[in-house]
């Protein structure tokens, strides 16, 4: 399994999630409607469900680390 295909890169600044590029219509620095508790979850590998609000993409997050958010279904397309 290509774990690279299963990652999101996302940024945090003040307690906002910004993902970099919507991997669903490629929008640029998406704000995430990510909470605290969300994201706290994710951090603690509880499932989290995020809903894209620049075209309601839905993504299942399994996993947050410092840099990517891993998610169930794969969201890039490996080359
Ligand atoms: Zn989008």
């Amino acid at each position: 399994m290509s774990s690279f295909a299963h990652t999101l890169p996302y940024d945090r600044m003040m307690g906002d999630v910004y993902v970099p590029e919507c991997p669903f219509c490629h929008s640029e620095n998406v704000l995430t409607p990510m909470t605290d508790r969300d994201y706290q979850q994710g951090c603690e590998e509880i499932k989290t469900r995020l809903v894209m609000p620049c075209c309601n993409g839905k993504l299942m997050i399994k996993k947050i680390d410092s840099d990517y958010f891993w998610t169930t279904e794969a969201v890039r397309k490996t080359q």
